[in-house]
């Protein structure tokens, strides 16, 4: 018998969920049943997926390196890919600017709404959580963020999951010195790296095997913890701006990909979508990392030494979805409370959110934070903060579900683009079920 497609198991695991959590609410069976029992086989996949990131990261950047022979290279490929991070980012954030303007979806509501909202949420402790985050980050110096990127202590670093950065700074010191003590003497490093790499990767397809049985815990728990359909729906313009805006931005990705990688945007699709369904469902592009780099890698055909490094890069920093969310969500508040932005508002909205969605941890809900600094950046009223975070609080984690299905779908094309660019756009390794069969029967 035909197997079904990875990404068909997963998604029959998904729309069950949605099935089964909707069930949960509406006979009143009890949200506690999904959390107690459910929803903890969807937190193991993801601590799963979490265990295995930073060995992958490390891994694979040290042995990306080292193979590249020499550094010139690896200053090539690393300028490429900030700069393409950059553009793309750009690209969705006036993307998400023109349609906020275009289909001013905060004219629409109304004072009552915005009551409501704030009566709703007033002293949620998410909102409130978000608010402190984004005041310390506010309160370091501008060279922080630079400072933090800088480990003092490796160990400590890989014991801390928000701390990507900080390891693949490590990686990348480490893989450069490997590449300066020469092929000879680096070697037993390499072999090491590359056995780890490989085994990490396996331990990806083994986890990969209870992902449909995952997706279903998790999203069963997103439809049980999700607010009422009514707040829903007064916030129904905004969100479907910000589902347009994403959706445009995964056509930019097809475009690139046709017009440039010279492949059709279907095969790609095909390929990531394992990739982009569990960041769909776990709303964390740093638990997808591991899913991105073995799809990308294996089967995509993108060389190991660029997709090693662009992609945990990207992770990290390259967020399309997140930046495009924060510049709508941004101008939807000022235009929802009535506040006016003169054009430069928007050009300093442009830079921020660039800055914020690079400074945007990898898990879920971290756009909203760095969106308080978007708005601070346009000097909106910090009174009406908690008022702004309100209004947007209630489809947050749909639209996070969204954004971060977009920013891992950015990385894996910019990877591709830098790939493709360098000569490094091979075969993949692994062949397709539909491919694999035609061949075993051929
Ligand atoms: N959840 C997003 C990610 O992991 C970040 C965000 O926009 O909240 O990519």
């Amino acid at each position: 018998m035909k197997k079904l497609a990875l990404h068909w198991q997963i998604l029959i695991g998904m729309v069950l969920g949605i099935l089964f959590g909707f069930l949960m609410v509406q006979f009143d069976w009890g949200r506690g049943f999904v959390e107690d029992w459910i929803n903890p086989f969807g937190t193991i996949f993801v601590n799963l997926l979490k265990l295995i990131a930073v060995p992958l990261i490390l891994a694979s950047l040290i042995k990306g390196i080292s193979d590249l022979k020499d550094i010139a290279k690896f200053r090539k490929m690393g300028l490429r890919t900030i700069l393409i991070y950059i553009a793309t980012t750009v690209i969705a954030i006036t993307l998400g600017l023109g349609l906020v303007n275009l289909l001013n979806p905060g004219s629409g509501i109304s004072q009552e709404t915005i009551d409501n909202l704030s009566a709703t949420y007033e002293g949620n402790s998410d909102i409130a959580g978000k608010l402190s985050t984004a005041a310390m980050q506010k309160d370091s110096g501008p060279l922080q963020a630079l400072v933090d990127m800088v480990p003092d202590n490796a160990v400590a670093a890989m014991s801390n999951n928000s701390l990507m950065l900080q390891v693949i700074f490590f990686a990348i010191f480490l893989g450069i010195s490997m590449l300066l003590i020469g092929e000879k003497a680096a070697e037993p490093l390499k072999n090491f790296f590359d056995s780890l790499n490989d085994v990490v990767l396996k331990m990806v397809d083994l986890i990969m095997l209870t992902a449909p049985f995952a997706v279903f815990a998790l999203l069963a728990n997103v439809v049980v913890s999700a607010d009422d359909p009514d707040i829903l729906l007064a916030l129904l313009f905004y969100a479907g701006t910000v589902v347009l805006g994403l959706i445009l931005m995964i056509v930019v990705y097809c475009l690139i990909f046709w017009l440039y990688v010279k492949k059709s945007p279907l095969w790609f699709l095909d390929k990531i979508a394992p990739a982009q369904l569990l960041a769909f469902s776990t709303s964390s592009s740093a638990a997808t990392l591991p899913v991105t780099m073995e799809r990308v890698e294996e089967h995509m055909g993108v060389e190991k030494e660029v997709a090693s490094f662009v992609l945990p890069v990207g992770a990290t920093i390259n967020m399309d979805g997140t930046s495009l969310y924060q510049a709508v969500a941004a101008v939807f508040v000022c235009q929802a409370l009535g506040i006016e932005l003169a054009l430069t508002a928007q050009l300093t909205i442009v830079l921020t959110a660039l800055l914020a969605s690079i400074g945007s941890a990898a898990v879920p809900g971290a756009g909203m934070v760095m969106l308080v600094i978007v708005l601070e950046s346009i000097n909106f009223p910090s009174e009406l903060l908690p008022v702004a975070l309100a209004l947007i609080f209630a489809v947050d984690r749909p639209l996070d579900m969204l954004r971060t299905t977009v920013n891992v779908t950015g990385d894996a094309t910019v990877a591709s683009i830098v790939a493709k660019s360098l000569g490094k756009f091979g075969e993949p390794d692994v062949q397709e079920w539909d491919d694999h069969l035609d061949e075993v029967s051929s």
